[in-house]
């Protein structure tokens, strides 16, 4: 009985970490602490519950995986199995960020994108300029959108 309770749980945990904290956002996460960023983790109370909310500089940030949200890169080949079901998935993802991006936008909020590919693999001097360029953005308030790469 506590066995099947605890394999349970665990199923439930590794979904939550799958989801959640993949390990780009990790990494970007403790690249902002370093810099003295202070951020929210997954808001649900806005629209597609931004990975990273940055209330200061009223920037929520996504990092997206290449796969699940259609990026054009290495990183996200179309399955060869159930080929279909896959694209009409991904497209959905896709047009489901759009939405959610403009609602964001209409309610003032500035949108960085960081995509795994961006991030995934890019050692510590690169991922340093990369978040420098990122907070260079964040320090600017005219500029409203971001993606990286
Ligand atoms: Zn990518």
């Amino acid at each position: 009985m506590s066995d099947v309770h605890s394999a349970a749980i665990r199923s439930k945990n590794m979904r939550a970490i799958k989801n959640k904290d993949t390990k780009p956002e990790i990494i970007i996460r403790q690249a902002l602490h370093a810099r003295g960023l202070r951020f929210r983790l997954h808001v649900k109370t806005l629209p597609g519950t931004p990975d990273i909310v940055l209330p200061k500089f009223k920037t929520v940030v996504f990092v997206n995986g290449c796969f699940w949200h259609g990026h054009r890169c290495h990183l996200s080949k179309t399955p060869k199995t159930r080929t279909e079901f896959w694209l009409s998935k991904i497209s959905a993802n896709m047009s489901r960020d759009v939405l959610i991006y403009k609602k964001l936008s209409d309610a003032g909020w500035r949108i960085a994108v960081i995509w795994e590919c961006g991030i995934k693999g890019c050692g510590n001097q690169k991922l340093n300029a990369l978040i420098s360029e990122f907070v260079e953005w964040l320090n600017d308030p005219k500029s409203l959108g971001f993606e990286l790469p």
